[in-house]
């Protein structure tokens, strides 16, 4: 793989590579591409960017100042594989053309500069992030967002189950038991060749790749293992797997949906997110403190528990994130740390004697979460902990599930809503602005735009469900 803006240029040749595709992230997390002419790229490309118009980008520029530049990383490239020509492709950031500097509200920009801040205190020099993300496959969904009704229907790949509707064709001899998904073999599990297909064509993007399973939902829950990185890489990662895994799908006339919550009363889909900062090249979070965590790992956990409403608000950022995380579906809902108890919102992983191998899981966030912009906040959180030296308070190694409500009660929780975790951003967000990683302006422009744009629209529409419990009234 190429390091150098000369190795791109020099594969680009020696490829006789025609088109090149060059990537960014828009605000909520979506890629968008401008495909260029090979003649387009040369070595200052990498440098002064590829101009571009950003007016119509969500969340950014205002049309009468949208000239904007993507800067192509040449640490990203990979033949894109789902494009009949060969098609080299390049993830960019975003810079301002007139000044050079990064755009404030490029999120890919932001993570750099989280890594910076890292860097800048001297707690250590590298963060790692390994990201799982769960998704569903399904045969067929079928909605209208200009309706009132709000109207929507899901076909599984396996059938419907739970939804509440009455099951139709096919021979369900073989279906995955409620909750049983993880993880019978064929032919229970119909997925197989297609995640096989997903994880191998991803390792040829470059991601590096680890394993695939079926997940405990029925209905075609999935997950890929993808190995952990450097931050940015990571969230860099992140993407290509949803490209490989939505593009994969696609071939075989599937969908895919990341979304946090698509079939109640059954699992939802999480991003849980395993991090480790280290220095020199020692992991730091070893230690022979709580679960063999150090002073620095606790201290860490302190901060992400603190700052958690807030946080939430930029790795659960969406409406639907908070009918996940409810109980009784292996999703966190308590803000508690604990050594194996998965109910608990920070796990700290078994990890053997290895001290390299030690982290801790935050297991609130989901892939509607834009991964540049979540893993930069939860690494500011963090490091809040640590500079503050926030104590995270006791483990909590019950089942969480289990405790009488009175117990319970003083355990803080999760939002309850978008709304609410917007509002505690609003209240709680110099941990992400006085490290000069997060502007003002950034979060407030977010926060209007998810009110705006998710929130409020969400709850003007009379919800399908309100018409069984209102309809005859
Ligand atoms: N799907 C669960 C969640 O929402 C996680 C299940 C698992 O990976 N053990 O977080
Ligand atoms: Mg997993
Ligand atoms: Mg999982
Ligand atoms: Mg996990």
């Amino acid at each position: 793989m190429p390091e150098t803006a000369q190795e791109v240029l020099k594969m680009i040749q020696d490829q006789n590579i025609q088109v090149i595709d060059l990537k960014f992230i828009d605000t909520p997390g979506i890629w968008q591409h401008l495909t260029v002419y090979q003649n387009q790229i040369e070595e200052s490309s990498f440098t002064d960017g590829v101009a571009f118009d950003g007016s119509s980008i969500r969340g950014w520029k205002a049309i009468n100042e949208s000239d904007m530049a993507m800067v192509p990383d040449p640490k990203t490239a990979w033949i894109d594989p789902f494009m009949a020509e060969p098609t080299l492709s390049l993830i960019c950031s975003i810079i301002e053309p007139r000044t050079g500097e990064p755009y404030a509200r490029d999120p890919r920009s932001i993570a750099q500069k989280a890594l910076d801040y890292l860097i800048s205190t001297g707690i250590g020099d590298t963060a790692f992030f390994g990201p799982e993300a769960e998704f569903f496959i399904f045969d067929d969904v079928r909605f209208d967002q200009n309706q009132h009704e709000g109207y929507y229907h899901v076909d599984s790949i396996e059938g419907r189950w739970n939804t509440g509707r009455k099951e139709e064709g096919g021979n369900l001899g073989y279906k995955p038991r409620y909750k049983e998904g993880y993880f019978p073999v064929a032919p229970t599990d119909t997925s197989q060749d297609m995640r096989t297909e997903m994880l191998l064509t991803m390792a040829k993007c470059g991601v590096p790749i680890e394993k695939h399973h079926h997940e405990v939902a029925s209905g075609g829950q999935c997950e890929l293992g993808i190995r952990f990185d450097t931050m940015i890489r990571s969230a860099d990662n992140l993407m290509i797997y949803k490209y490989v895994i939505k593009n994969v799908a696609r071939k075989y006339g599937k969908t895919i949906t990341f979304m946090p919550k698509p079939v109640f009363n059954d699992n939802g889909s999480g991003m849980h997110t395993h991090q480790s900062i280290w220095k020199d090249g020692q992991p730091l979070f070893a230690g022979d403190k709580y679960a063999g965590l150090s002073e620095m790992g606790l201290h860490y956990i302190g901060g992400i528990l603190k700052h958690a409403p807030a946080l939430l608000a930029l790795t659960n950022p969406t409406t639907n994130s908070y009918k996940r995380l409810v109980p009784g579906f292996e999703a966190p809902v308590n803000l508690a740390y604990s050594q194996g108890n998965r109910s608990a919102s920070i796990r700290i992983p078994l990890s053997g004697p290895n001290p390299k191998a030690k982290r801790l899981e935050f297991r609130c966030p989901d892939a509607t979460a834009n991964p540049y912009l979540a893993f930069a906040a939860m690494l500011c959180a963090g490091l809040d902990g640590i500079k503050n030296q926030i104590d995270p308070g006791e483990p909590l190694d019950v089942d969480i599930y289990d405790l009488s409500p009175e117990e319970l009660s003083k355990i803080p929780s999760t939002p309850g809503s978008l709304e609410d975790a917007l509002e505690a951003l609003e209240k709680d967000h110099e941990f992400l602005t006085s490290t000069g990683v997060f502007t003002e302006d950034f979060l407030q422009t977010w926060i209007a735009y998810k009110l705006d744009n998710e929130v409020n629209p969400m709850r003007l529409r009379p919800h399908p469900y309100e018409f069984a419990l209102y309809y005859d009234c």
